[in-house]
């Protein structure tokens, strides 16, 4: 086809012919029910009206209307489902769903952040919602609380109210970065859904999605979902001294490169991960705070989602935390506190009982991606600037160092405690370096231990939990400068005009900052060996709320006897859940 060539697009018959009437190119509909879709002005009004219209005939005792295309359902193989697709069916009343299957699951958990809040709150205007049906709905203020505009400040006064009133979640500005807080919420092999793209449970299974269906599944409690096919992610071997998960993160784009199933170049690139769900297993012991290193950085490969499989164990650590962090959430006096309440006592129950769902052994995959942690043994980094630019530490050695960012959801109290320790008695940084914790908790616990000190003798400047330097609207590194960062990607441009951004491992940027250059394998060997790896016990110790004496009752201002009584809140009899 020449520029200037005049063409006809016939969408029903799926051809498009030239002047002659001759046929050039040939499509099918995607989703089929699209052209209902434009009919109704949208997807959002096909699912009401259509809705609408099935019940109202059901009631009437007639047929199904023919008006409509219906998704056709993918013939039934007869294997095994995936995790991924046990957990949908389980939210649509199903042992589960094959992919291509259009279905309505369940929203259990819905996440809502503040740069797409306010589309949010104005699309659930126009759907009259006046309470949400999904369980849970979360606010946050992450993305502007920390240099927030005069249009941000007003988001800030009205959009907790209009959430809280409705039975959702509202943090506060401060408070920091909207999965560290919502993954503490989940509820193990759940299905939710997010208006940010780094929604990427590490418990259960979420689907990000733009405001209008977010909003539609905080109002409805059910998400329109066309399931996708599901890509393994299967880790073998032991992590090599020196590698660090965020290394692991970047092996499986990596891995893949090497595979010849995900190109670096944007012309016809390939991706074997783009759409699907990745589904990993192979590190069960991982605490959850490290699943979601992994978990999240499927938003970079443009996965439609993703699954980790995870002990009991280990879940029912992070519950008993979360437990405790809800109902100190409940003390400060954050509404909606029956919300809130209501879902400690679903935790609390899974607790009582617990058991996770497990992808069956016949399961189908569309391909198998396999990660030997043998064979990675240095660190993986993604270069400017392009988080599929994947290249070895070693090939980057050398390259000058401007500037060092630690923080973003990427992150969590480990990191900081080992970036303190390779910085600590090293002097001034050679490298600009902010530090940004994820949420107030690890601020306050890293002041307690004293990294904040450390933090500052090495020259930092350390910013107020959220997203800081990852999200690139608020405070910017110096234009074209070289950065290091532990975020989660480096388009042209998001985190200053013209910068490098490599993107890599906290105890990598902590050797950036202090050299201003990327180290070579033996310098940064040796400095793990002598820092690191002594202390690695007390480095990667997790937030575990419920073992913080007196956690539950500190900043308290709601009375414990005039928070909501979970038997009032569940309706069922008092004692039933003791
Ligand atoms: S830290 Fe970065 S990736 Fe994470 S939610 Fe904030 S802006 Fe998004």
């Amino acid at each position: 086809m020449n520029t200037g060539d005049v063409i006809k697009i016939y969408p029903y018959e799926g051809k498009i012919t030239n002047e002659a009437g001759a046929t050039i190119s040939t499509f099918s509909l995607k989703p089929e029910t699209i052209l209902d879709e434009v009919r109704a002005g949208g997807r959002i009004p096909l699912l009401i009206g259509r809705s609408l219209t099935d019940k109202t005939r059901h009631a009437l005792g007639l047929e199904a209307s023919t008006l409509f295309t219906r998704p056709t359902m993918p013939s039934d193989t007869g294997k095994g489902y995936t995790l991924a697709q046990k957990m949908v069916g389980k939210a649509c009343g199903l042992p589960g769903v094959r992919p291509g299957t259009s279905c309505d699951p369940i929203m259990t958990t819905v996440g809502s952040q503040d740069t797409t809040g306010p589309m949010t709150r104005d699309e659930l205007k126009e759907l009259a919602c006046l309470g949400f049906s999904a369980d849970l709905v979360m606010q946050s203020f992450c993305h502007t609380a920390a240099y927030p505009k005069p249009v941000d400040i007003q988001t800030h006064h009205q959009l907790p109210d209009f959430f809280s009133t409705r039975g959702g979640v509202a943090l506060r500005p401060g408070d920091g970065i909207i999965h560290s807080w919502l993954n503490r919420m989940l509820l193990p092999d759940t299905v939710g859904t997010g208006g940010d793209s780094h929604t990427r449970f590490p418990l259960g299974i979420s689907f990000p999605a733009g405001s209008g269906l977010v909003a539609f599944a905080a109002a409805l409690g059910v998400m329109p979902l066309d399931m996708p096919e599901s890509v393994l992610v299967r880790f073998t071997g032991e992590l090599q001294p020196g590698v660090t998960l965020r290394d692991i993160v970047n092996a499986i784009p990596y891995v893949a490169i090497q595979a010849g199933k995900l190109t670096v170049e944007k012309q016809n690139k390939k991706n074997v991960f783009n759409g699907r769900i990745m589904e990993m297993e192979g590190l069960p012991d991982l605490k959850l705070e490290q699943a979601f290193e992994l978990t999240d950085a499927t938003a970079e490969r443009s996965c439609a989602g993703c699954t980790i499989k995870l002990s009991t164990e280990t879940v029912a650590e992070y519950l008993r935390s979360n437990v405790a962090l809800l109902k100190n959430m409940a003390a400060r006096g954050y509404s909606d506190a029956k919300t809130i309440l209501r879902r400690v006592a679903k935790m609390e129950q899974w607790l009582a009982n617990p058991v996770l769902m497990e992808a069956d052994k016949d399961a189908e995959y569309a391909d198998i991606i396999t990660v030997n942690l043998n064979e990675i043994k240095e660190p993986i980094v993604a270069a400017p600037n392009d988080p599929d630019n994947i290249k070895l530490m070693s090939e980057c050695a050398g390259d000058k160092i401007d500037e060092v960012f630690i923080g973003s959801c990427m992150t969590n109290i480990g990191h900081y405690r080992a970036a303190a320790k390779i910085l600590e008695g090293a002097g001034v940084a050679k490298a600009k370096l902010w530090i940004c914790p994820p949420t107030r908790m690890d601020e306050k616990q890293l002041r307690d231990e004293g990294m904040y000190g450390i933090f500052a003798a090495s020259g930092a400047r350390t910013e107020m939990p959220g997203c800081s330097l990852c999200m690139g609207n608020q405070a910017r590194v110096e234009d074209r400068a070289t950065v290091f960062s532990t975020s989660t990607r480096n388009f042209n441009n998001r985190m200053g005009k013209d910068a490098r951004v490599y993107l890599g491992s906290a105890e990598l940027a902590a050797v950036c900052a202090l050299l201003g250059r990327i180290p070579t394998v033996e310098e940064y060997l040796a400095i793990v060996t002598e820092k690191i790896n002594p202390f690695a016990g007390d480095l990667y110790r997790y937030l575990n709320f419920n073992e913080i004496a007196g956690f539950e009752d500190e900043g308290r201002v709601i009375p414990l006897e005039d928070l909501p009584k979970i038997e009032d809140i569940l309706g069922i009899p008092s004692g039933v859940l003791s």
